[in-house]
This record gives structure tokens, C-alpha cells and sequence, in this order.
């Protein structure tokens, strides 16, 4: 350590320790491993390097490194996956560690656009309310009075709003129809007013998503890009970050992108001339939508389809310029040069994804409930991210509570572009695996991918949830999976039992937790990020190994690329990847020092396979069992 630096673990130990600041809160617990984890992200903070750092769930990863990054005041960004969790470290960590520190500093958080109002496109709105879902115009109503008084503009200060509301869609910011300097809103514009706060934040709060976006809009010499400038970064979740970064740097468009720039120019024109407009020119997009035969979950785009697409494409774009063009004069010049580039970006987004022959972009499309995406995803993003972020950073801190796979970093540095030289660190939760829970795997069972597997999976789950009186997730690979168990299961319990998409994620968990004994069925997105103490929650079942479909796309686009270059896909990527997800499946269940509970995997090849037991040693070390008799009379003494 460098006498110079001030960021040492005296300093943090002063703060953190058992006679510091932190000491005084009620809910103080001395954390000898939280100070280490701190004095290491300061030395990185302050010198400069690359750190990647594995903290086990209950580390105070967060407060461990926005303790440095406050006192270090220097302009950091923190990038984190969810903006629920930019919310928490933007209403009590954050606070938290400049009231400990006692120093004063500035941060700011950092959402989507979307997230925002846009008061230029809310006015039009207000003056001439147009509702696609009518059962909306309550929710109207608590927007138009916290739209008088917000002084962010960001759509979470309303908790009682949904997260899905369809007029949201009309009012938000979205960059390809700002006005930019000639909106009359300009100078109290909720976007531009963040992005001149944003220049003189120390702390700034950001996402994944932003972060890659940011990215890819300097990649590209887009000057519309909401972060300041930064060489200090923290990402956090890290695990996580190779996903949204495919999303940002690829180029992706939905059918209903298409249908709201039809609505949009829609409302412009008198109300009698809509029917007729709309049935001629949404024809055209139904056309080129027929171009694709079969729309899956997702799969990649064949040669005769493409072929077939890039006619119709060319009549789709021209019905849509021509429509477009019929509406000039007629309407406001701002918003018909608005609505020229929204199409104008989906024109060239398309033309990219079916005219441009490339060999480093996977081409796909996919069915979202009733909408179609047609994408292009970049297949190694290291390269990209290296180049557009790593290389440009002083100081670069990736965390996450799984990072590694068999004590090795070599996975996630690979994927995320770092090559350099980097310093590692692994700090195991403080979590006593050993007595607080139980990891049931059945020695024998059908093959996963056999046809025995269900009906066997469904018969051992309905035996554990007896055990547990409910208070289960049972996390699934698939919504194949997922819906058949979910299906058998609610007509044979007595326990609460919900299923993923009922109603929204927030509202689902809270109706979890209060219920107390409810059984939840779910697939990918609650494997990670969820937190549920207590004993609501006290088994958690994944069906399999969560191993990547090898027919996904994007999956199978980077298991060949590797295989060109002589590597293994299997034992460098889909295992790899598989025991990250795994490990975050099974951190669902102890959230904190007094919860306990079985974790059961009902996937044998993590006995019976090399690879599985490779697999076993990344995973907490709970105690394995293979009966069931010992998961009954743990869930016994548990009463
Ligand atoms: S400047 Fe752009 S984002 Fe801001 S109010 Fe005007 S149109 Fe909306």
C-alpha cells in the first residue's frame, strides 16, 4: 500500500469498526470481512487497477464499497442491476455512509429515460387525453396531480402506480422524439435538468442497462447519452452484466414499436380519417410480420425467411415514409420531425437486422406475449466492452455475490473483456451453511431430459412442500416446466400457491411474504435478486442445472464461435454459466443469520456426473442429503 493513500484499512476501520460511526446503529454487527472488503475496493479506488470481487450474500458488499467511493470524492459511478436496487442504494445506503462519514457529497441517481416525464408530450396529452385501455383514466388522475408538484419527474414517487400502464407509454421521455432545444420545455425539462445535476454529482446511481447504453451511444458518437463523464465505476451484480450489455450494443425492434408510431401519427390527424388510414397502413406491417412463418419463444432468422422479409421490408418502409410524408403541414412541424426519426431509427434498425451480412451478430426473433422482437445480439461483447469501458477506466470494482466458478474468475473476466491484469478476491458469507440448512439432491431419479422427469419432479415437490408447510419458491428452467408444475400443484394443495406473472414481481413477492406459507412457482427472473427473510421462505426447489439451451441463439452462436477457435464450449461457457445461475437459485433461501431452510435440486447429475460435483464444490456448503426421511425431520425440528 501506498503511504500517500489515505483510503487504508485504519481509515475504513475508523468508520466501519467496532468504535466507529456505524457502531451507533441499532442494527450494528462488526463485520470483520465487510472493513477487508472496503480497505481492498479503497486501495483500487485510489491507486487505480481492476478489482473483482466475490462477497458472499451478508457481506455489506454495498456499504463496503460506497464508503470508499464517498470518501474518496472523486466522481464515481455505481452500476447496479435492477432499479429497485438503485433505489435502495439511493434512499438508505447511500445516505447511510455520508451521514457515517460525516463529509459532505452530492449524489444523484440515474434511471432509463422512460422512467422520466416528459413535459412537452404530457402537455399535449393533458390538452386531448386519448386512452387505448380505458380502465386507465384513474391512474390518469394520480399522475395529473403529482405532475404539478414532482420536482424529478420519475414515475417511481408514485408507489401506487402499476408498473405497466399504457398512457405512460405517451407521456415519457423517449430520445428518438425529443425536441431537444426547440421544446418549449426545454429549461425545465425533467431529463436535461438531470443531466446538469449530473455534472456536479460525486456519487452517481445508475443501472446495467443505462451503463451499456451509455456505451454503446459514445461508441456510436451519439451525443445523447444522460451520464457525465467518469473513470471510476463500480459495478455491482456483476454477474449479471454480460446480458444487458448484448442488449445495448445489438439493435432490436418490437412489432408494437411500429404499432405506437402508427398511434402516435394517428392522433395527430382528425378522428374521422383514422379508421381508414390505420387499416391500409397497418396491413403493410402485418405483411412483413407474415414474412416470419413460425414465431417461437425465440429462434434464430433462416436464409428463405430473410429473403422473403427484405421485400416486403422495402414496401413496409415505404407505406410507412409515404403515410408519414401525407401528414406533413398537417400537423405540428416539431412533432412531424419527432415522428421522422422514430421512423428513421426503426427503418435502420430493421435494414440491420435483415439486410446486413455480418458473422459477429446473431439474428433472431421472438414472441413477448402478443408482440414479436426481430434482434440482432452482438455474440462476444467482451470485445466490445473492453473497448468502449474497461480500457477507459482509472479504477474499474466488479462485484456480485457469485462471481467465480471453482475459485476461479476466469469465467466472468472473459466474458466481460477483461484481460488485463486484474486482483481477485472471494469473501464467503458469513452465513453458518452448515447449520442454518439442509441441500437435498435425489440419488436416484429419471434422466432430467426423460420423459419420467415431470411426472417425478411434481410428486417429490408435493412431498418437500408438505414438509415445509408451503413457504416455498419452486424455480424452474422453463415455463414448460414451470406451468405444468404449477398446473398439478394448484389443484392438490392447501397452501396459497402462485405462479410467476400473476400480477406484477413487487406485488407477487408481498403477497408471498404475507401470506406466510404460500408456494410460489416461477422461471429465470426470480432465481436472482429476490429477497425474502424469514420464515416465509424456507424451501427453495430448483427443478434442473440451469444450463443454457443450446438451441437459444445467441447460446448456440457463441458455442460455435468458441469451437472455431479450438476451445471447449461445454467446460468454459455452459457450465460455467450454469453454476453462477445455480449458485444464485440457491442464494434465494438464507437471507440472514436466522433463516433456515432446504434448498432441493432435483437434477442427480450433480451427483452422478464429474461435472456436477465440480459443480457441488462452487455452491454454499450446505450439508447434502439424499433423503427425503432427513428433509422431513429437519423441517420437524424446525417447529
Ligand atoms: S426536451 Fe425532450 S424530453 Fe424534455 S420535455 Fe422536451 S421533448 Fe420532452
Amino acid at each position: 500500500m501506498n503511504s500517500n493513500f489515505f483510503l487504508t484499512e485504519e481509515f475504513i476501520e475508523k468508520v466501519l469498526g467496532k468504535n466507529g460511526p456505524l457502531s451507533k446503529m441499532p442494527f450494528y454487527e462488526y463485520r470483520k470481512e465487510q472493513i477487508r472488503l472496503a480497505s481492498l475496493f479503497g486501495e483500487i479506488l485510489e491507486g487505480k487497477g481492476i478489482m473483482l470481487a466475490e462477497a458472499g450474500t451478508g457481506t455489506g458488499k454495498s456499504l463496503a464499497y460506497l464508503i470508499p467511493a464517498i470518501a474518496l470524492k472523486q466522481r464515481v459511478v455505481i452500476a447496479t442491476r435492477t432499479k429497485a436496487l438503485q433505489d435502495q442504494l439511493a434512499d438508505k445506503d447511500v445516505p447511510l455512509a455520508i451521514e457515517i462519514l460525516n463529509q459532505k457529497a452530492t449524489y444523484l441517481k440515474i434511471k432509463g429515460k422512460a422512467n422520466y416525464l416528459c413535459l412537452f408530450y404530457y402537455d399535449r396529452f393533458r390538452r386531448n387525453p386519448l386512452f387505448k385501455d380505458p380502465s386507465e383514466t384513474d391512474l390518469y388522475s394520480i399522475v395529473e396531480k403529482w405532475a404539478t408538484t414532482t420536482k424529478t419527474g420519475e414515475k417511481s414517487e408514485l408507489k401506487e402506480l402499476p408498473e405497466e400502464i399504457d398512457f405512460w407509454n405517451q407521456i415519457n421521455i423517449r430520445q428518438e422524439r425529443c425536441l431537444l432545444s426547440k421544446c418549449p420545455f426545454f429549461e425545465d425539462c425533467f431529463l436535461f435538468r438531470l443531466k446538469r445535476n449530473a455534472e456536479k454529482a460525486d456519487i452517481i446511481i445508475t443501472n446495467h442497462h443505462i451503463l451499456f447504453a451509455d456505451c454503446s451511444l459514445k461508441a456510436k458518437n451519439v451525443s445523447a447519452s444522460v451520464l457525465p463523464s467518469f473513470n471510476n465505476l463500480i459495478i455491482d451484480e456483476a454477474h449479471d452484466a454480460e446480458d444487458s450489455a448484448t442488449t445495448f450494443f445489438g439493435v432490436s425492434v418490437s412489432k408494437r414499436m411500429i404499432e405506437e408510431w402508427i398511434y402516435d401519427c394517428l392522433r395527430e390527424i382528425q378522428p374521422e380519417k383514422r379508421h381508414k388510414r390505420k387499416s391500409a397502413i397497418t396491413e403493410e406491417v402485418e405483411r412483413f410480420f407474415t414474412s416470419f412463418a413460425d414465431i417461437p419463444e425465440r429462434r434464430k432468422l433462416n436464409i428463405e425467411e430473410i429473403s422473403l422479409a427484405k421485400n416486403n421490408l422495402n414496401s413496409m418502409i415505404s407505406s410507412l415514409s409515404n403515410f408519414h410524408a401525407s401528414l406533413e403541414k398537417k400537423i405540428p412541424e416539431d412533432i412531424f420531425i419527432g415522428l421522422n426519426e422514430r421512423l428513421k431509427n426503426i427503418s435502420e434498425s430493421l435494414s440491420f437486422i435483415i439486410e446486413e451480412e455480418t458473422r459477429d451478430y446473431v439474428k433472431s426473433i421472438e414472441k413477448r406475449n402478443s408482440n414479436v422482437v426481430l434482434s440482432a445480439s452482438p455474440i462476444n461483447v467482451g470485445n466490445l466492452i473492453r473497448e468502449t469501458l474497461v480500457s477507459k477506466m482509472k479504477s474499474l470494482i466488479l462485484t456480485s455475490a457469485t462471481l467465480s466458478v471453482n475459485d476461479s474468475f476466469d469465467y466472468i473476466s472473459k466474458r466481460l473483456g477483461i484481460n488485463a491484469d486484474f486482483h481477485s478476491i472471494r469473501i464467503e458469507s458469513p452465513f453458518d451453511f452448515r447449520s442454518q440448512g439442509l441441500f437435498f439432491i435425489p440419488d436416484s431419479f429419471p434422466d432430467p431430459n426423460s420423459e419420467e422427469f415431470l411426472p417425478n419432479a411434481i410428486a417429490t415437490i408435493k412431498n418437500l412442500i408438505d414438509f415445509s408447510n408451503g413457504r416455498a419458491f419452486v424455480l424452474c428452467t422453463s415455463i414448460k416446466n414451470m406451468k405444468a408444475i404449477y398446473e398439478i400443484l394448484k389443484n392438490d394443495t392447501r397452501f396459497p400457491i402462485f405462479i410467476q406473472g400473476d400480477m406484477p414481481k413487487g406485488a407477487l413477492l408481498k403477497e408471498f411474504r404475507e401470506k406466510g406459507n404460500a408456494i410460489l412457482v416461477a422461471t429465470s427472473s426470480f432465481w436472482q435478486g429476490i429477497d425474502v427473510q424469514g420464515e416465509a421462505l424456507s424451501l427453495v426447489v430448483l427443478d434442473k442445472i440451469p444450463f443454457a439451451s443450446p438451441s437459444e441463439p445467441l447460446v448456440e452462436a457463441r458455442i460455435q464461435e468458441l469451437k472455431e477457435k479450438g476451445e471447449d464450449p461445454f467446460n468454459l461457457y455452459q457450465l460455467p454459466m450454469a453454476a453462477m445461475i445455480l449458485k444464485q437459485g440457491m442464494g434465494r433461501l438464507i437471507r440472514s443469520k436466522t433463516d433456515k431452510g432446504v434448498v432441493a435440486c432435483l437434477d442427480s447429475r450433480l451427483i452422478t456426473k464429474g461435472y456436477g460435483k465440480r459443480m457441488l464444490k462452487s455452491l454454499p456448503p450446505f450439508p447434502v442429503t439424499h433423503s427425503l426421511d432427513l428433509v422431513k425431520s429437519f423441517f420437524s425440528r424446525l417447529k
